[in-house]
């Protein structure tokens, strides 16, 4: 939830190309892969820098969003260059009575056909969670960071509490900044409705997922940034202990009763260690 005064059009532009430019910095988003989504629940006018418009077909009706915006990636865009010329890379989505279909105002220079072919994970996603908190402000990031996506592969990190009790003892900071810890879900075909399912029933718990095999999706409730963040930090935790599986585990890394110290500290509540 924000408060007002709420940002404007070009500001969440900026900030979605800022965030998408730091995903590529961590090598999260090679070729066109990753997409992002923006819902602002207050009215906005797209027309000055979107003045084409077109009725598309939502993946999932939403009548109680009649009325939302979505900022949106668009399909095969690279999330590298959207800060660049943010209105080529995204559309912007007008949500209309009834939830089945939405208003897509998009640029003159306009880049992509469709929208990100994920679109249908993160609008499921923005609906649970506008529908359970009543946010008026959610972001929604799909990446694929090299480390975690690896630890996915092998099989013992393809466990939630394994995956968390091993990347998030390396930095103090990670329990801090992940309490909830990092879900995972077991590999499912990517765009498909199995995959919008598990992604909604998981992200009830976390702000962050390893799809397996696959990337990440993290969400916020805050800034667009707040959700890079989640997906730098966790990959953080992840190539340190990338790095000690190459160096044969030699790393201690942070022992529970050092991480619960510092949950006291910091007053965390977490139940991972
Ligand atoms: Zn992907």
């Amino acid at each position: 939830m924000i408060e007002a005064p709420f940002p404007e059009l070009d500001e969440l532009l900026t900030l979605i190309g800022e965030a998408g430019h730091r995903l590529s910095e961590i090598e999260a988003s090679e070729g066109a892969a990753g997409n992002i989504s923006v819902y602002a629940g207050w009215p906005v006018d797209p027309r000055r820098r979107f003045p084409l418009v077109e009725s598309v077909e939502l993946p999932l009706t939403v009548p109680e969003l009649a009325g939302a915006t979505f900022l949106v990636t668009g399909s095969g865009r690279r999330l590298r260059e959207i800060i660049q010329d943010p209105a080529a890379n995204l559309g912007c989505l007008v949500i209309e009575e009834g939830g089945q279909s939405g208003l897509l105002y998009t640029s003159p220079r306009r880049l992509f056909s469709h929208l990100t072919s994920e679109f249908n994970s993160h609008l499921a996603v923005h609906h649970d969670q506008v529908l359970t908190s009543h946010t008026n402000f959610h972001t929604v990031i799909h990446a694929q960071p090299p480390y975690l996506t690896f630890l996915s592969h092998i099989p013992r990190y393809q466990d939630t509490t394994y995956l968390n009790r091993h990347i998030l003892r390396w930095q103090p900071e990670l329990i801090v900044q992940l309490p909830e810890g990092v879900g995972y879900i077991p590999f499912l075909l990517p765009g498909s409705p199995l995959l919008m399912e598990a992604t909604v029933a998981a992200l009830h718990q976390h702000r962050i997922l390893v799809w397996g095999k696959h990337g990440v999706i993290a969400r916020s409730d805050v800034s667009v940034k707040r959700a890079s963040d989640r997906i730098e930090y966790a990959e953080t935790g992840a190539r340190y202990e990338v790095m000690n599986l190459e160096t044969n585990e030699l790393g201690e890394g942070l022992r529970p009763d050092e991480i619960k110290a510092i949950c006291k500290a910091f007053n965390v509540e977490q139940n991972i260690f």
